[in-house]
């Protein structure tokens, strides 16, 4: 059985982020495990980050491997489009 999102137990933050994280992990273990098994992949938590958008052009972000990220690039991660084209492009619906 895999559990993935919010009603995990990991050491992290319950973000969309991370649940599309451990969606990627338990999917490429149920398609090792349809291909006949093999030694599955564990999930570890990422490190903490957050993108805040004020508006579509304001805001701040952090990630501890970039540091706090300015209105310009914050925009750029989440503000623009609130993710809406990376998420229409996933569903291979029209959007963004
Ligand atoms: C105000 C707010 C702002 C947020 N902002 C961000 C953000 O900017 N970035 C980010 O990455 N994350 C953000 N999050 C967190 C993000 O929404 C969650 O981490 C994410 O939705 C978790 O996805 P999930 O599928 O695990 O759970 P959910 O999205 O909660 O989905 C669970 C689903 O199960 C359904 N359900 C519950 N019980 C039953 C039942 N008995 N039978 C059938 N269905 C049931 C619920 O109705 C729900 O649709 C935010 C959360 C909140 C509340």
């Amino acid at each position: 059985m895999f559990a993935i999102g919010d009603l995990t137990a990991l050491p992290e933050a319950k973000t969309a982020g991370a649940a599309a994280e451990h969606a990627d992990s338990v999917t490429t273990n149920i398609r090792t495990l349809i291909n006949g098994g093999g030694e599955l992949a564990s999930y570890e938590p990422g490190p903490p980050g957050v993108a805040l958008p004020l508006g579509p052009s304001g805001g701040a972000s952090y990630a501890p491997q970039l540091g706090v990220l300015g209105a310009e690039q914050t925009a750029q991660i989440k503000g623009a489009d609130l993710m809406t084209g990376m998420y229409a492009d996933m569903f291979d619906t029209e959007g963004g």
